[in-house]
């Protein structure tokens, strides 16, 4: 994708001074806010081309190199130095900070206070135990507060003392440019408080890793990919925030018999060709024990059998799926002498009326004719 012209992007001459190149940034970067534009992403592709371009015009420095040698000059991946000028990882959060003071979501002073990541943990069940449900023990890493400082940080008998650097707010404005930015305080990081004296165990953490056992009761009828939530079993929060949750994301172990399409399962039920000829009773698995299966005489490969029931329960309701059978005819192998004869004898009797006996063979033969005139 070919660069714009920084000064076109911003609308000004190459001879702008730049006071005029503050003007027209600040006019433009109001005016495509992705605050004032939301859900436009021209607007804020325009955005992040304004902000770009007015990151190498503001730096008398980046500005020369890039009059000269145009994006080569300042573009960090074009291996020519000029570097951070921002064209790889964009963060909106920067945006606004640069903008507003990190006001964004009119939170202002205790932006500092974050919710505690989510978490995913990967579960394999076997089709059986999503099927019926279970309940499972997993281990997880966790926090939990020092047994020593109790949570605090500091060495017993000491006392944390308010952040000096921002008088206890978490927070510090800085000045860059013309704009004042809110940063988290960089020497207590956001809590308002500073350890003199650090708890031994912790080195003033408050906190230490360990690991939980948590149970997790799966619900019958989990499929591939169903999530479950355990509220609040996430990754703490940050300075008092709450903690996220955990999400067991269950994955359904390959079963040797059957194979699952929702509620139903499918399986392959081979039958010996006496039996499709002449019909019978075969029994099949399911996952509640064997059942019959009455097969109908002439039956053929392909042909689908619904067990009604023997499928797997939803996990949302009550309805249960079906299993469906599909018949294979099995060519018999290994044959004694015996009965290499009595199908020679068979097929002998057979070939006078192949029309009757082999429909499915005869207009095959039929086709071809017609095939080949
Ligand atoms: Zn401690
Ligand atoms: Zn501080």
């Amino acid at each position: 994708m070919a660069k714009k012209d920084f000064y076109e992007v911003l609308g000004v001459n190459r001879d702008a001074s730049d006071d005029d190149i503050k003007k027209a940034y600040r006019k433009l970067a109001m005016k495509y806010h992705p605050d004032r534009n939301p859900d436009s992403k021209d607007a804020e592709e325009k955005f992040k081309e304004i902000k770009a371009a007015y990151e190498i015009l503001s730096d008398g420095q980046k500005r020369a190199a890039y009059d000269q040698y145009g994006h080569a000059g300042v573009d960090p991946q074009a291996g020519m130095g000029g570097g951070g000028a921002g064209f790889g990882g964009f963060d909106f959060g920067d945006i606004f900070s640069d903008i507003f003071g990190g006001q964004r979501g009119g939170g202002g002073g205790r932006s500092n206070v974050y919710r505690g990541s989510d978490l995913r943990y990967n579960m394999e069940i076997t089709l059986e135990e999503a099927a019926r449900g279970c309940e499972k023990q997993i281990r997880i890493p966790s926090h939990e507060n020092c047994d020593v400082c109790h949570g605090s940080g500091a060495k017993p008998g000491t006392q944390p003392k308010t952040c000096a650097t921002c008088g206890g707010h978490g927070q510090v404005r800085m000045s860059q440019g013309f704009f004042s930015i809110q940063q988290t305080c960089p020497t207590c990081h956001g809590s308002g408080k500073q350890i003199t004296d650090p708890c031994h165990k912790c080195h003033g953490a408050g906190q230490v890793k360990t690991h939980k056992t948590l149970n997790v009761k799966i619900p019958a009828g989990v499929d591939e990919g169903d999530r479950i939530r355990l509220s609040g079993e996430g990754e703490p929060g940050q300075n008092g925030g709450p903690a996220g949750d955990l999400f067991v994301v269950t994955h359904i172990k390959k079963h040797s018999v059957f194979e699952r399409d929702g509620m139903d399962l499918h399986c392959e039920m081979p039958i010996s060709f006496a039996t499709a000829a002449l019909g019978g009773e075969v029994e099949i698995p399911t996952l509640d024990g064997m059942v019959k299966v009455k097969i109908a005489a002439e039956t053929q490969s392909g042909k689908v059998y619904r067990v009604r029931g023997k499928g797997v329960k939803s996990v949302r309701g009550h309805d249960v799926g079906d299993l469906m059978c599909h018949v294979i005819v099995e060519t018999p192998v290994s044959l004694t002498e015996r009965q290499k004869e009595l199908l020679r004898e068979f097929e002998a009797i057979s070939q006078g009326d192949v029309a009757t006996h082999n429909p499915r063979a005869n207009s095959f033969m039929d086709k071809l004719k017609d095939f080949f005139g």
